[in-house]
């Protein structure tokens, strides 16, 4: 008898919801992670009472009730809606593009306007069915919208051109005829009250955690403690990269405090001129309503990523899709592995599909 049931590699959405689960039906597991605290990427480090988001701007939302319902269980949500800024060229636009959108760029001011600017621009391509993200953009918003909301930000938050990007990427977007800026189309969204870290507590409640703690540089004595392994890491690491490395997008962060109350007056401003090199600047009280006497802000750079870095985007293109499939081949082969999150399936997953993951798979 081993001294756990699961060893979970990761402290991540996939794995605290894995870990929770599991110890209601009475199994014992560790989870350990790399870095140095719990929560994977929705960590939020508190800088005097503000949640600072370390790994990016995160705003839950779902369609599904019951995942609503789950997340509450740990954790009140606020009524944040997410309703970004565009910014190219010191002009701003409301996102995701709706008639908002479409009267900032064009003084269109009804629905079949904007349909009929729209139609016209996209009548002059000739593309009948997109192959890509270019294509797809395009066919959705035009060639004004796909020149100075798209292409700029895609390319460099991709670091590949538009052409050669999948196009379910830009399909995250809602495209709305009405004057909506919520950027989700979802029922329920919100961010927890006093930050994702409580809800990452509430799920790890009881559960034996190591932070700082690498699987490869332990595995053999990791291993030995548990029955089944849930692992959340890169599946091409774990299988030593023997077909070859998948790639990853990466970021830099730069946080920064400034003593004044409000910064830019909005959670997201994108910024989607090819030339800055940053996307986005997150001002992170916004999130929370908060009003304190400073704020904080920080500037998300993208970057190739490479061995040692966190690989934050997974890039589903052809190349990085031949070589998942291989990795998949040989994790479809082991017994007590369950490999799972974003990083493992190699998916663009958002939160509320992490945890819809992690549920199904413990089933
Ligand atoms: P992770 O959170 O990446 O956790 C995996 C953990 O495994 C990490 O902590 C890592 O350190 C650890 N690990 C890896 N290898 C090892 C190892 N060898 N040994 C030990 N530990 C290891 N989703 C939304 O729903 N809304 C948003 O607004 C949103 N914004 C995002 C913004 C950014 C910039 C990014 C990058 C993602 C965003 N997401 C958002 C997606 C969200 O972050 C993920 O869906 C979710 O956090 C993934 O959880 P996970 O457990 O799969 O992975
Ligand atoms: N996108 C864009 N302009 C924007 C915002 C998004 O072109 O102002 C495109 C870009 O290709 C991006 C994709 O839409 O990668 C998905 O955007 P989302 O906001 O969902 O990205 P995430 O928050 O996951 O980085």
């Amino acid at each position: 008898m081993k001294q756990f049931d699961y060893l979970i590699v990761g402290a991540g959405l996939f794995g605290a919801v894995f870990a929770c689960e599991a110890k209601k039906r009475g199994k014992k597991c560790l989870v350990i992670d790399r870095r140095g605290h719990l929560g994977g990427n929705v960590y939020c480090e508190n800088n005097d009472g503000i949640n600072v988001h370390k790994y990016g701007a995160h705003i839950f939302h779902t369609n599904d009730k019951k995942i609503w319902d789950y997340v509450n269980q740990f954790v009140e949500f606020n009524r944040y809606t997410n309703s970004p800024l565009a910014r190219f060229k010191d002009e701003l636009y409301n996102l995701p593009f709706n008639m908002n959108t479409f009267y900032q760029l064009w003084k269109v001011k009804t629905p079949a306007e904007a349909q009929a600017k729209i139609h016209e621009q996209v009548a002059q391509l000739g593309i009948d069915t997109p192959r890509n993200l270019e294509e797809r953009a395009l066919l959705l918003v035009g060639t004004d919208i796909y020149e100075k909301l798209i292409k700029g930000y895609t390319e460099k938050q991709w670091g590949r051109k538009a052409v050669d990007l999948p196009e379910f990427i830009i399909k995250r977007l809602p495209v709305r005829f009405t004057y909506d800026n919520n950027y989700f189309n979802d029922k329920y969204q919100g961010i927890p009250v006093g930050g994702y870290n409580k809800l990452v507590a509430g799920l790890l409640d009881g559960i034996e955690t190591r932070v700082n703690v690498d699987y490869f540089k332990n595995k053999t004595e990791l291993n030995d403690l548990a029955e089944n392994i849930v692992f959340t890491g890169q599946l091409d690491e774990f299988y030593d990269f023997r077909f070859g490395y998948l790639e990853y997008r990466s970021l830099r962060f730069e946080h920064e405090r400034l003593e004044i109350p409000n910064f830019q007056g909005n959670a997201v401003v994108n910024y989607t001129e090819r030339e800055i090199p940053y996307t986005r600047i997150i001002e992170h009280k916004h999130f929370e309503f908060g009003s304190q006497a400073h704020t904080i802000i920080s500037r998300e750079y993208p970057k190739e990523w490479q061995f040692g870095q966190e690989p934050y985007y997974p890039i589903n293109d052809t190349h990085n899709e031949s070589i998942i499939k291989q990795y998949k081949q040989l994790a479809a082969l082991e017994k007590n592995i369950i490999f799972g999150g974003r990083l493992a399936e190699y998916r663009y997953y958002d939160m509320h599909q992490v945890i819809g993951a992690a549920l199904t798979h413990f089933k």
